[in-house]
């Protein structure tokens, strides 16, 4: 297996895997909108390919690292003779759908596309521990998963169709972003009462650690369709929530984020389900969708 990688995209993920294959002695190719951001990793021995095509050219194996989709489409416009050929792990962000139609287009001009989700930040490409999804065509996963163990040492390959890795990509974020957003909303609401982000850490931290065990709680109940209101129920969700709310709204903080919370509890309040468990909001979010 050749080791010799191009990387298109040089943001600092991009600018992280090109590293991590500098580091493991690859030849490395990059290319970037932006050609500067090339500059430290050709001090290091990278070659900047002077178009997307010449990159695409110089490697079977070509790292896509771009905001979005989209971002490819147009980076690749004038380049498609040049996919023919090429093992695209497209390791940008994106929705199922887009990640299985942009496996089509590969597929059409005579490349292979294989859709990777990345679940580290930057300063930890590279590591042995950490873990990335993919989905896509199995022989050319296997043929290239020593490159790909480059980048996270640990792979989780879904399966065949395209959309799954996005897929398992964009179910860690449902849950990454609003819980972060959560943070942030605490410690706004901690601020306007003049206590610091660094002294209520120890209190979020414990929090988000004990999340695990309701989910540990609340998965095989939910698998089982129980949705009974011995632990908790909606109405307890609805008064709470309030409180939060209201807290948020005395000390001139937006409330916004919690009052979708509240919203979605009255919801289901109000369609009968005030003495089933907060679970009960699983089955409702889908029919309501
Ligand atoms: P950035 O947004 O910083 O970098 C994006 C890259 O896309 C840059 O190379 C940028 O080029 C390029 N780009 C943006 N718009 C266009 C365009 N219209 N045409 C061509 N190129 C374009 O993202 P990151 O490096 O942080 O992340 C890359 C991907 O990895 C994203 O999809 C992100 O969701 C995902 N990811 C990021 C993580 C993180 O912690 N950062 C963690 C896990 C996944 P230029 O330099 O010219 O602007």
């Amino acid at each position: 297996m050749s080791r010799s990688v191009t990387v298109i995209g040089l943001g600092p993920m991009g600018q992280a895997m090109a590293g991590a294959f500098l580091d493991k002695g690859y030849e490395v190719t990059v290319w970037n909108r932006t050609p500067s951001r090339a500059d430290a990793l050709v001090a290091r021995g990278a070659h900047l390919a002077a178009s997307p095509e010449q990159a695409l050219r110089a490697n079977e194996l070509v790292i896509l690292s771009l905001i979005d989709y989209d971002a490819m489409y147009g980076t690749l416009k004038g380049a498609e003779d040049a996919v023919a050929g090429r093992v695209l792990v497209n390791l940008s962000s994106d929705t199922p759908e887009k990640a299985r139609a942009a496996a089509r287009w590969v597929s059409e001009l005579g490349g292979t596309h294989l859709t990777g989700g990345v679940l580290s930040p930057p300063p930890t490409i590279g590591s042995p521990d950490m873990s990335t999804f993919y989905s896509g065509p199995r022989e050319a996963f296997d043929r290239h998963l020593p490159a790909l163990e480059v980048i996270t040492g640990k792979t989780d390959y879904r399966g065949e169709d395209p959309g799954l890795a996005a897929l398992m990509y964009q179910l860690n974020m449902v849950v990454f972003w609003p819980a972060i957003f959560a943070y942030w909303q605490a410690v706004a609401l901690a601020g306007a009462h003049g206590i610091s982000a660094s002294e209520i850490a120890p209190y979020v931290t414990h929090n988000f650690a004990g999340m695990g065990q309701f989910i540990d709680f609340y998965a095989p109940r939910i698998d089982a369709g129980n949705h009974g209101g011995d632990v908790d129920r909606i109405s307890m969700g609805v008064a709470s929530m309030e409180h939060v709310v209201h807290t948020n709204a005395d000390a001139g903080v937006d409330a916004a984020f919690p009052r979708a919370v509240l919203d979605a509890f009255r919801k289901a309040e109000e369609a009968g389900h005030g003495g089933d468990s907060t679970s009960r909001l699983v089955p409702l979010l889908r029919e309501t969708a």
